[in-house]
């Protein structure tokens, strides 16, 4: 089968790899009809996360069950299903806790309790490096998806694929983020990186009751999206100081909740980068440090952007001072596919409008560098296989 491999750095090509196969009882061969490119996945291609070996990248998928192995019990092949992007057993204790980013059983090499270094990883994700399972990834034709009766949901009649992909992670990752600020009604919400999380974001603050949305980027193609797209107000933080513009928004004080959907690939200086090399570090905390200015005392800052280690500088006077609650991490994407698919198709959710680019699987190449070089406008990838 055709196949997105990761060879190194800025290198992955379209080749033939051998087709997946049931390994164990309770796996599933997927069809892929669409898959995306994600965020995340320019982590990899941009060698902030390890990969040593070619592995076939993508977590954003969907298709059709090709085959089913003998242990499961709620799929059939000719089954179409979307597919959360992280892997869990759906029966270990972090499972059962409803944390399936943390799954103790799908990453038996690298998961560990202490979390953040090489050897202590969490749970598994599909396409993404060894130290996350090692599992192949969807952008491809076919695809093994393991524990096949946890992870996939089947789609309601009468949605496109574009409809409902993104319910495999940009979509649960933008709820999650304001899932995790537990609004009450009315609040100001600041949500930094237009990138399509930070869109997501946007959309689900408001139908979370959020009074207020600002969006904020350095690109003023995704602010202009995030005013089109998600109602946004929007600051360009090449052109405002954001800080200042968010207090000057509500009364001095900053915004109620602050989402960090920008991670550790933040924009950086040629100082930030020469600290990175005396520090030891990888990226940058400056969306962070953005966040915990711009959010008012006793705020709070969900990080659904990624970061990878530790951070020298980190503003623990500042968030103590200001009484801030903070909660970060991969999102739990199985506990809210089913409700983003009936919002969906309810009408009150749509999230295709982010798509940018539809090109076909053998151009994955070309997709990967617009999306990280934010050409042609650039905001979301579909791959058709
Ligand atoms: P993206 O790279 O397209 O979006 C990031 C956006 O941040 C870009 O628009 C960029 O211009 C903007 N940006 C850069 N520096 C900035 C700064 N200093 N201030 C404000 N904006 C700045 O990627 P995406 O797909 O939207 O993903 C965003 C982040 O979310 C990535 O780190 C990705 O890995 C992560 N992610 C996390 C999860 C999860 O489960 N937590 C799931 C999906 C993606
Ligand atoms: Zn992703
Ligand atoms: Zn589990």
């Amino acid at each position: 089968m055709k196949a997105v491999v990761f060879h190194k750095p800025s290198d992955v090509r379209v080749e033939n790899v051998p087709d997946p196969s049931i390994e164990e009882p309770t796996d599933a061969i997927v069809r892929v009809t669409a898959t995306a490119i994600c965020g995340s996945d320019l982590h990899i291609y941009n060698g902030f996360f390890p990969q040593p070996k070619p592995m076939v990248l993508g977590h954003e998928f969907m298709g059709i069950v090709e085959e089913v192995g003998s242990g499961v019990t709620k799929l059939r092949k000719g089954d179409r299903v979307v597919v959360p992007f992280p892997i869990a057993c759906g029966s270990c204790f972090f499972c059962h806790h409803a944390l399936p980013g943390h799954c103790e059983r799908s990453n038996p090499k690298h998961y560990g309790p202490e979390g953040g270094v090489v050897e202590s990883k969490g749970g598994a994700l599909f396409g993404y490096t060894d130290l996350y399972g090692g599992y192949n990834g969807g952008q491809a034709e076919l695809v093994r998806v393991p524990y096949a009766d946890v992870g996939p949901r089947k789609v309601p009649d009468g949605l496109t694929d574009e409809q409902v992909l993104f319910t495999t992670d940009i979509l649960p990752t933008g709820w999650t983020a304001i899932e995790w600020a537990e609004l009450k009604g009315g609040e100001t919400v600041a949500v930094l990186g237009c990138g399509p999380v930070g869109l997501m974001a946007m959309k689900c603050a408001w139908l979370r009751g959020a009074g207020r949305v600002i969006g904020v980027d350095r690109e003023e193609y995704r602010l202009q999206k995030a005013r089109e797209i998600a109602k946004a107000e929007t600051i360009n933080v090449e052109k405002t100081d954001a800080v200042e513009a968010i207090r000057s928004m509500t009364n001095g004080r900053g915004a109620d909740v602050c989402v960090d959907a920008v991670g550790m690939e933040a924009h950086r200086t040629l100082l930030d980068k020469a600290s990175n090399v005396v520090h030891g570090q990888v990226g940058s905390i400056s969306a962070l440090k953005l966040a915990f200015s711009a959010v008012r005392r006793g705020g709070v800052v969900t990080v659904v952007g990624v970061y990878g280690v530790p951070y020298d500088n980190f503003p623990f006077g500042q968030f103590f001072d200001k009484g801030l609650k903070l909660v970060a991490g991969q999102a739990p994407a199985h506990n809210f596919v089913d409700q983003l698919l009936q919002l969906i198709q309810e009408g009150k959710l749509r999230a295709d409008d982010v798509i940018t680019h539809r090109l076909p699987l053998s151009r994955a190449p070309h997709g990967y560098e617009v999306f990280n070089k934010k050409l042609e406008d650039c905001v979301k990838v579909v791959l058709q296989p």
